[in-house]
Protein backbone atom coordinates (compact mmCIF):
# COMPACT_ATOMS: atom_id res chain seq x y z
CA UNK A 1 0.00 0.00 0.00
CA UNK A 2 2.37 2.85 -1.28
CA UNK A 3 -0.90 5.94 -0.23
CA UNK A 4 -0.92 7.27 2.68
CA UNK A 5 -4.41 7.80 4.41
CA UNK A 6 -4.72 11.48 5.99
CA UNK A 7 -6.82 12.64 8.25
CA UNK A 8 -8.19 15.76 6.39
CA UNK A 9 -6.43 17.24 3.07
CA UNK A 10 -6.87 20.48 1.34
CA UNK A 11 -9.31 19.60 -1.37
CA UNK A 12 -9.77 22.27 -4.28
CA UNK A 13 -12.03 22.02 -6.67
CA UNK A 14 -12.01 20.45 -10.09
CA UNK A 15 -13.64 23.09 -11.73
CA UNK A 16 -10.09 24.63 -11.06
CA UNK A 17 -12.49 27.98 -9.89
CA UNK A 18 -9.44 28.79 -7.18
CA UNK A 19 -6.61 29.35 -10.18
CA UNK A 20 -8.88 31.32 -11.53
CA UNK A 21 -9.89 34.19 -8.98
CA UNK A 22 -5.93 33.73 -8.00
CA UNK A 23 -4.54 34.56 -11.56
CA UNK A 24 -7.53 37.93 -11.68
CA UNK A 25 -5.45 39.27 -8.35
CA UNK A 26 -2.15 38.64 -10.36
CA UNK A 27 -3.40 39.93 -13.58
CA UNK A 28 -5.06 43.18 -11.89
CA UNK A 29 -2.39 43.58 -9.46
CA UNK A 30 -4.40 43.09 -6.65
CA UNK A 31 -1.83 41.26 -4.36
CA UNK A 32 -2.54 43.01 -1.70
CA UNK A 33 -4.31 42.74 1.65
CA UNK A 34 -7.57 43.96 0.48
CA UNK A 35 -9.45 43.77 -3.03
CA UNK A 36 -11.89 41.86 -4.98
CA UNK A 37 -11.57 38.47 -3.86
CA UNK A 38 -11.65 39.71 -0.25
CA UNK A 39 -14.64 41.63 -1.10
CA UNK A 40 -16.20 38.65 -3.03
CA UNK A 41 -15.20 36.20 -0.14
CA UNK A 42 -16.51 38.13 2.62
CA UNK A 43 -20.22 38.54 0.09
CA UNK A 44 -20.25 34.79 -0.78
CA UNK A 45 -19.64 33.65 3.44
CA UNK A 46 -22.25 36.47 4.27
CA UNK A 47 -24.98 34.96 2.34
CA UNK A 48 -24.21 31.22 3.07
CA UNK A 49 -24.63 32.39 7.20
CA UNK A 50 -27.14 34.48 6.82
CA UNK A 51 -28.79 36.63 9.60
CA UNK A 52 -28.08 39.85 8.93
CA UNK A 53 -24.31 38.85 9.56
CA UNK A 54 -21.34 40.79 8.60
CA UNK A 55 -18.32 39.08 7.88
CA UNK A 56 -14.81 40.12 8.11
CA UNK A 57 -12.33 37.95 6.40
CA UNK A 58 -8.40 37.48 8.44
CA UNK A 59 -5.32 35.94 8.48
CA UNK A 60 -6.32 33.22 10.74
CA UNK A 61 -8.73 31.94 13.04
CA UNK A 62 -7.10 32.65 16.05
CA UNK A 63 -6.80 36.79 15.28
CA UNK A 64 -10.45 36.09 14.29
CA UNK A 65 -10.67 35.03 18.43
CA UNK A 66 -8.30 37.70 19.35
CA UNK A 67 -10.71 40.20 17.84
CA UNK A 68 -13.82 38.88 18.75
CA UNK A 69 -12.54 39.47 22.27
CA UNK A 70 -11.54 42.61 21.66
CA UNK A 71 -14.67 43.39 20.47
CA UNK A 72 -16.41 42.48 23.77
CA UNK A 73 -14.08 44.17 25.56
CA UNK A 74 -12.18 42.11 27.41
CA UNK A 75 -8.64 43.23 28.44
CA UNK A 76 -6.13 42.49 31.40
CA UNK A 77 -7.39 41.19 34.15
CA UNK A 78 -10.30 39.59 32.98
CA UNK A 79 -12.03 36.29 32.93
CA UNK A 80 -13.09 34.89 29.94
CA UNK A 81 -15.15 30.96 29.77
CA UNK A 82 -13.80 29.03 27.16
CA UNK A 83 -14.92 24.96 26.61
CA UNK A 84 -11.75 23.02 27.87
CA UNK A 85 -12.25 20.25 25.26
CA UNK A 86 -10.83 21.90 22.16
CA UNK A 87 -7.66 23.00 20.34
CA UNK A 88 -5.29 25.77 22.27
CA UNK A 89 -6.64 28.70 19.93
CA UNK A 90 -9.85 29.11 21.79
CA UNK A 91 -8.16 30.03 24.84
CA UNK A 92 -4.36 31.19 23.78
CA UNK A 93 -6.21 34.62 22.28
CA UNK A 94 -7.96 35.66 26.05
CA UNK A 95 -4.33 35.29 27.39
CA UNK A 96 -2.81 37.06 24.92
CA UNK A 97 -5.05 39.84 25.74
CA UNK A 98 -4.14 39.00 29.81
CA UNK A 99 -7.08 38.15 30.51
CA UNK A 100 -7.64 34.57 32.03
CA UNK A 101 -9.67 32.17 30.43
CA UNK A 102 -11.80 29.78 32.99
CA UNK A 103 -12.26 26.84 31.77
CA UNK A 104 -15.81 24.28 31.57
CA UNK A 105 -16.17 20.72 30.77
CA UNK A 106 -18.12 18.87 28.50
CA UNK A 107 -21.61 17.04 28.36
CA UNK A 108 -21.45 13.30 27.53
CA UNK A 109 -23.11 13.27 24.36
CA UNK A 110 -22.43 16.51 22.35
CA UNK A 111 -19.04 16.80 23.63
CA UNK A 112 -19.38 20.72 23.83
CA UNK A 113 -19.91 22.73 26.40
CA UNK A 114 -21.98 22.03 29.12
CA UNK A 115 -24.60 24.36 29.80
CA UNK A 116 -25.33 23.62 33.45
CA UNK A 117 -21.49 23.62 34.24
CA UNK A 118 -21.38 26.96 32.55
CA UNK A 119 -24.13 28.49 34.88
CA UNK A 120 -22.41 27.03 37.79
CA UNK A 121 -18.74 28.60 36.54
CA UNK A 122 -20.40 32.26 36.19
CA UNK A 123 -22.33 31.88 39.51
CA UNK A 124 -18.85 30.56 41.17
CA UNK A 125 -16.41 32.94 39.58
CA UNK A 126 -19.32 35.71 40.65
CA UNK A 127 -18.92 34.88 43.92
CA UNK A 128 -15.44 34.93 44.31
CA UNK A 129 -14.27 37.92 42.10
CA UNK A 130 -17.45 40.12 42.62
CA UNK A 131 -17.27 40.24 38.65
CA UNK A 132 -19.00 38.46 36.33
CA UNK A 133 -16.85 36.73 32.87
CA UNK A 134 -16.86 39.02 30.53
CA UNK A 135 -17.35 36.60 27.37
CA UNK A 136 -17.98 32.95 26.65
CA UNK A 137 -16.55 30.92 23.81
CA UNK A 138 -18.88 27.29 23.43
CA UNK A 139 -16.97 25.37 20.79
CA UNK A 140 -18.27 23.11 17.89
CA UNK A 141 -15.90 20.20 18.20
CA UNK A 142 -15.15 17.89 15.33
CA UNK A 143 -17.89 20.21 13.42
CA UNK A 144 -20.55 19.38 16.24
CA UNK A 145 -22.95 21.66 17.65
CA UNK A 146 -23.03 22.75 21.17
CA UNK A 147 -26.24 23.35 23.14
CA UNK A 148 -26.73 26.93 21.76
CA UNK A 149 -30.34 27.43 22.76
CA UNK A 150 -29.40 26.50 26.60
CA UNK A 151 -25.79 28.67 26.53
CA UNK A 152 -27.88 31.73 24.72
CA UNK A 153 -30.63 31.67 27.43
CA UNK A 154 -28.17 31.05 30.00
CA UNK A 155 -25.46 33.98 28.78
CA UNK A 156 -28.69 36.39 28.06
CA UNK A 157 -29.50 36.05 31.74
CA UNK A 158 -26.07 37.25 32.80
CA UNK A 159 -25.90 39.84 29.76
CA UNK A 160 -22.59 37.96 29.05
CA UNK A 161 -21.70 38.11 25.17
CA UNK A 162 -21.18 34.82 23.52
CA UNK A 163 -18.13 34.02 20.98
CA UNK A 164 -19.07 30.96 19.09
CA UNK A 165 -15.77 28.91 17.67
CA UNK A 166 -16.95 27.23 14.71
CA UNK A 167 -13.80 27.19 13.35
CA UNK A 168 -14.41 23.14 12.80
CA UNK A 169 -18.17 23.94 12.17
CA UNK A 170 -18.60 25.79 8.91
CA UNK A 171 -21.92 24.16 7.60
CA UNK A 172 -23.04 22.96 10.90
CA UNK A 173 -26.20 23.41 11.89
CA UNK A 174 -28.23 23.88 14.74
CA UNK A 175 -31.60 23.69 14.35
CA UNK A 176 -31.88 24.71 10.91
CA UNK A 177 -29.59 27.43 11.41
CA UNK A 178 -26.16 27.83 10.42
CA UNK A 179 -23.19 27.53 13.39
CA UNK A 180 -21.28 30.91 14.27
CA UNK A 181 -24.60 33.53 13.39
CA UNK A 182 -26.27 32.49 17.46
CA UNK A 183 -23.86 34.72 19.53
CA UNK A 184 -22.72 37.97 19.17
CA UNK A 185 -19.81 36.99 17.13
CA UNK A 186 -18.65 33.80 15.11
CA UNK A 187 -15.28 32.41 14.68
CA UNK A 188 -14.62 30.27 11.26
CA UNK A 189 -11.50 29.11 10.25
CA UNK A 190 -9.81 27.89 6.35
CA UNK A 191 -6.59 26.29 7.83
CA UNK A 192 -5.30 24.21 5.30
CA UNK A 193 -7.22 21.14 7.02
CA UNK A 194 -10.30 22.56 7.62
CA UNK A 195 -13.53 22.27 5.90
CA UNK A 196 -12.75 24.56 2.91
CA UNK A 197 -8.99 25.80 3.12
CA UNK A 198 -7.41 29.70 1.81
CA UNK A 199 -4.31 27.78 2.48
CA UNK A 200 -4.60 29.69 5.96
CA UNK A 201 -7.26 32.49 7.15
CA UNK A 202 -10.08 33.05 9.35
CA UNK A 203 -13.08 34.93 9.55
CA UNK A 204 -15.25 36.61 12.17
CA UNK A 205 -19.06 36.98 11.92
CA UNK A 206 -20.44 40.28 13.08
CA UNK A 207 -23.22 41.26 14.49
CA UNK A 208 -23.72 44.47 12.41
CA UNK A 209 -22.23 46.81 9.87
CA UNK A 210 -20.64 49.39 12.91
CA UNK A 211 -19.24 46.01 14.53
CA UNK A 212 -17.83 45.31 11.12
CA UNK A 213 -16.43 48.61 10.60
CA UNK A 214 -14.76 48.09 14.25
CA UNK A 215 -12.77 45.46 13.66
CA UNK A 216 -11.85 46.00 10.33
CA UNK A 217 -9.68 48.92 11.89
CA UNK A 218 -8.65 46.82 14.69
CA UNK A 219 -7.08 44.43 12.26
CA UNK A 220 -5.59 47.32 9.82
CA UNK A 221 -3.37 48.84 12.72
CA UNK A 222 -6.11 51.15 14.01
CA UNK A 223 -5.20 54.05 11.18
CA UNK A 224 -7.33 56.95 11.81
CA UNK A 225 -8.61 59.40 9.35
CA UNK A 226 -5.97 61.75 8.71
CA UNK A 227 -3.70 61.88 5.38
CA UNK A 228 -0.92 60.32 7.88
CA UNK A 229 -0.50 57.92 9.83
CA UNK A 230 -2.19 59.03 13.10
CA UNK A 231 -2.80 56.19 16.50
CA UNK A 232 -5.30 56.85 19.47
CA UNK A 233 -5.72 52.79 19.84
CA UNK A 234 -3.51 49.22 19.85
CA UNK A 235 -4.17 47.74 16.32
CA UNK A 236 -3.27 44.52 14.54
CA UNK A 237 -2.27 43.11 11.05
CA UNK A 238 -4.43 40.50 10.53
CA UNK A 239 -6.36 41.30 7.10
CA UNK A 240 -6.51 38.38 4.58
CA UNK A 241 -4.58 38.49 1.76
CA UNK A 242 -6.57 38.96 -1.65
CA UNK A 243 -4.11 36.13 -3.22
CA UNK A 244 -5.76 33.76 -0.16
CA UNK A 245 -8.99 35.23 -0.59
CA UNK A 246 -9.32 33.97 -4.25
CA UNK A 247 -8.64 30.61 -3.04
CA UNK A 248 -11.61 31.75 -0.73
CA UNK A 249 -13.53 32.36 -3.23
CA UNK A 250 -12.71 29.13 -5.10
CA UNK A 251 -13.70 26.59 -2.25
CA UNK A 252 -16.70 28.57 -1.86
CA UNK A 253 -18.43 26.62 -4.72
CA UNK A 254 -17.11 22.64 -3.08
CA UNK A 255 -18.10 24.02 0.45
CA UNK A 256 -21.58 21.59 -0.20
CA UNK A 257 -20.58 18.87 -1.75
CA UNK A 258 -17.63 18.66 0.99
CA UNK A 259 -20.16 18.83 3.95
CA UNK A 260 -21.77 16.30 1.46
CA UNK A 261 -18.66 14.20 1.58
CA UNK A 262 -17.83 14.17 5.35
CA UNK A 263 -21.04 13.31 6.37
CA UNK A 264 -21.07 10.56 3.73
CA UNK A 265 -18.30 9.01 4.86
CA UNK A 266 -19.45 9.36 8.53
CA UNK A 267 -22.50 7.16 7.67
CA UNK A 268 -20.20 5.09 5.86
CA UNK A 269 -17.95 4.43 9.25
CA UNK A 270 -20.99 3.91 12.00
CA UNK A 271 -22.10 1.77 9.50
CA UNK A 272 -19.30 -0.90 8.83
CA UNK A 273 -18.07 -0.48 12.54
CA UNK A 274 -21.80 -0.98 13.85
CA UNK A 275 -21.25 -4.31 14.92
CA UNK A 276 -17.51 -4.22 16.79
CA UNK A 277 -18.17 -4.00 20.17
CA UNK A 278 -15.91 -1.69 22.05
CA UNK A 279 -15.81 0.98 19.38
CA UNK A 280 -18.57 3.72 18.98
CA UNK A 281 -18.82 6.62 15.97
CA UNK A 282 -19.56 9.78 17.42
CA UNK A 283 -22.69 10.56 15.90
CA UNK A 284 -25.15 13.28 15.81
CA UNK A 285 -28.65 11.35 16.75
CA UNK A 286 -29.35 12.18 20.48
CA UNK A 287 -30.49 15.64 19.34
CA UNK A 288 -32.89 15.92 16.03
CA UNK A 289 -31.94 19.69 16.28
CA UNK A 290 -28.10 18.63 15.69
CA UNK A 291 -26.41 18.35 12.23
CA UNK A 292 -22.39 18.10 12.35
CA UNK A 293 -20.60 18.78 8.81
CA UNK A 294 -18.65 15.48 10.64
CA UNK A 295 -15.17 17.54 10.02
CA UNK A 296 -13.41 15.06 11.68
CA UNK A 297 -15.30 11.19 12.06
CA UNK A 298 -14.24 10.70 15.29
CA UNK A 299 -14.29 6.86 17.80
CA UNK A 300 -14.06 5.94 20.97
CA UNK A 301 -12.43 2.50 22.44
CA UNK A 302 -13.62 0.64 25.70
CA UNK A 303 -10.66 0.21 28.15
CA UNK A 304 -12.03 -3.05 27.82
CA UNK A 305 -11.22 -3.74 24.18
CA UNK A 306 -7.87 -5.01 23.57
CA UNK A 307 -5.62 -4.20 20.56
CA UNK A 308 -2.18 -5.71 19.48
CA UNK A 309 0.46 -4.34 20.59
CA UNK A 310 -1.17 -2.84 23.65
CA UNK A 311 1.90 -3.58 26.33
CA UNK A 312 4.11 -2.05 24.21
CA UNK A 313 2.32 0.85 22.51
CA UNK A 314 4.38 3.62 24.59
CA UNK A 315 7.45 2.31 24.57
CA UNK A 316 8.92 4.93 21.91
CA UNK A 317 8.91 8.77 22.21
CA UNK A 318 7.17 10.26 18.96
CA UNK A 319 9.79 12.62 17.18
CA UNK A 320 8.80 16.37 16.06
CA UNK A 321 5.31 18.02 17.04
CA UNK A 322 1.78 16.28 16.48
CA UNK A 323 0.41 17.93 12.81
CA UNK A 324 3.47 18.34 11.47
CA UNK A 325 3.81 22.18 12.46
CA UNK A 326 5.41 23.29 9.30
CA UNK A 327 8.88 21.58 10.05
CA UNK A 328 8.94 22.69 13.70
CA UNK A 329 11.82 20.23 15.18
CA UNK A 330 10.92 20.44 19.00
CA UNK A 331 11.50 16.91 20.11
CA UNK A 332 10.46 16.06 24.19
CA UNK A 333 12.28 12.99 24.59
CA UNK A 334 9.63 11.99 27.02
CA UNK A 335 6.92 9.39 26.31
CA UNK A 336 3.87 9.90 29.18
CA UNK A 337 2.49 12.84 30.60
CA UNK A 338 -0.02 13.03 33.39
CA UNK A 339 -2.92 12.34 30.99
CA UNK A 340 -2.70 10.37 28.23
CA UNK A 341 -4.82 8.31 25.57
CA UNK A 342 -5.44 4.59 27.00
CA UNK A 343 -2.92 2.03 25.70
CA UNK A 344 -5.01 0.57 23.53
CA UNK A 345 -6.02 3.62 21.61
CA UNK A 346 -2.40 4.54 21.21
CA UNK A 347 -1.71 0.67 20.09
CA UNK A 348 -4.55 1.19 18.29
CA UNK A 349 -2.85 4.49 16.47
CA UNK A 350 0.53 2.78 15.71
CA UNK A 351 -1.22 -0.16 14.33
CA UNK A 352 -3.25 2.06 11.28
CA UNK A 353 -0.02 4.12 11.26
CA UNK A 354 1.95 1.07 9.83
CA UNK A 355 -0.72 0.40 7.47
CA UNK A 356 -0.35 3.69 5.93
CA UNK A 357 -3.60 5.39 7.52
CA UNK A 358 -3.08 8.83 9.80
CA UNK A 359 -5.23 8.98 13.03
CA UNK A 360 -4.78 11.38 15.67
CA UNK A 361 -6.03 11.19 20.02
CA UNK A 362 -8.96 14.06 20.58
CA UNK A 363 -7.61 17.28 21.81
CA UNK A 364 -6.50 17.01 24.93
CA UNK A 365 -8.51 19.16 27.41
CA UNK A 366 -7.36 22.76 28.40
CA UNK A 367 -7.30 22.05 31.78
CA UNK A 368 -5.08 19.06 31.75
CA UNK A 369 -2.67 21.67 29.57
CA UNK A 370 0.26 22.67 31.79
CA UNK A 371 0.55 25.76 30.27
CA UNK A 372 -3.08 26.06 32.12
CA UNK A 373 -2.53 23.61 35.37
CA UNK A 374 -2.83 26.79 37.61
CA UNK A 375 -6.22 28.48 35.70
CA UNK A 376 -9.61 28.05 37.54
CA UNK A 377 -11.69 24.98 35.85
CA UNK A 378 -15.12 23.28 36.63
CA UNK A 379 -15.13 19.52 35.62
CA UNK A 380 -16.98 16.50 34.99
CA UNK A 381 -14.71 14.31 34.08
CA UNK A 382 -16.43 14.08 30.71
CA UNK A 383 -13.63 15.37 28.60
CA UNK A 384 -10.82 13.80 30.31
CA UNK A 385 -12.40 10.16 29.47
CA UNK A 386 -12.91 10.97 25.45
CA UNK A 387 -9.29 12.41 25.65
CA UNK A 388 -8.16 9.02 26.89
CA UNK A 389 -11.01 7.36 24.57
CA UNK A 390 -11.01 8.71 21.76
CA UNK A 391 -8.94 9.08 18.04
CA UNK A 392 -9.96 10.93 14.91
CA UNK A 393 -10.24 8.70 11.70
CA UNK A 394 -9.41 10.27 7.98
CA UNK A 395 -12.55 12.30 6.64
CA UNK A 396 -13.48 14.64 3.88
CA UNK A 397 -13.44 14.59 -0.18
CA UNK A 398 -9.54 13.10 -0.09
CA UNK A 399 -11.10 9.69 1.05
CA UNK A 400 -12.39 7.42 -0.79
CA UNK A 401 -15.27 4.59 -0.08
CA UNK A 402 -12.39 2.12 -0.72
CA UNK A 403 -10.65 4.16 1.69
CA UNK A 404 -12.87 4.11 4.06
CA UNK A 405 -13.44 -0.03 4.02
CA UNK A 406 -9.38 -0.05 4.01
CA UNK A 407 -9.57 1.62 7.40
CA UNK A 408 -12.33 -0.28 8.71
CA UNK A 409 -10.76 -3.35 7.98
CA UNK A 410 -7.43 -2.54 9.58
CA UNK A 411 -9.19 -1.27 12.78
CA UNK A 412 -10.53 -4.46 13.08
CA UNK A 413 -7.54 -6.37 12.15
CA UNK A 414 -5.91 -4.43 15.05
CA UNK A 415 -8.10 -5.89 17.56
CA UNK A 416 -7.34 -8.75 19.58
C1 LIG B 1 -8.36 25.60 13.85
C2 LIG B 1 -9.00 26.09 15.08
C3 LIG B 1 -8.85 27.41 15.52
C4 LIG B 1 -7.88 28.40 14.94
O1 LIG B 1 -7.91 28.58 13.60
P1 LIG B 1 -6.55 28.96 12.81
O2 LIG B 1 -7.10 29.40 11.49
O3 LIG B 1 -5.75 27.70 12.71
O4 LIG B 1 -5.86 30.04 13.54
C5 LIG B 1 -9.56 27.83 16.63
N1 LIG B 1 -10.36 26.99 17.29
C6 LIG B 1 -10.52 25.71 16.92
C7 LIG B 1 -11.44 24.85 17.70
C8 LIG B 1 -9.83 25.21 15.82
O5 LIG B 1 -9.96 23.92 15.48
Amino acid sequence: MAKRIYLNLAHMSESGAEMKYIQEAFDTNWVVPLGPNVNGFEDDLQRYIGHDKQIVVLSSGTAAIHLALLGCGVGPGDEVIVQSFTFCASAHPVTYLGATPVFVDSEADSWNMDPELMEHAIKERLRIKGRLPKAIIPVSLYGMPYRIDRIMEIADRYGIPVIEDSAEGLGSCFDGRELGSFGQYGILSFNGNKMITTSGGGALICPSAEAKQHIMFLATQAREAYPYYQHEIIGYNYRMSNVCAGIGRGQMTVLNDHIEHHRHIFDFYREMLADVEGITVHGEDFDPRFRSNFWLNTITLEPSLHVKGEAEAYNHAVEGAVGGAAGVVHSSGQVHTSCEPNANVEAMRLALDRDGIESRPLWKPMHLQPVYSSNPAFVNGVSERLFRQGLCLPSGPCVTDDDARYIVEKIKDAIV
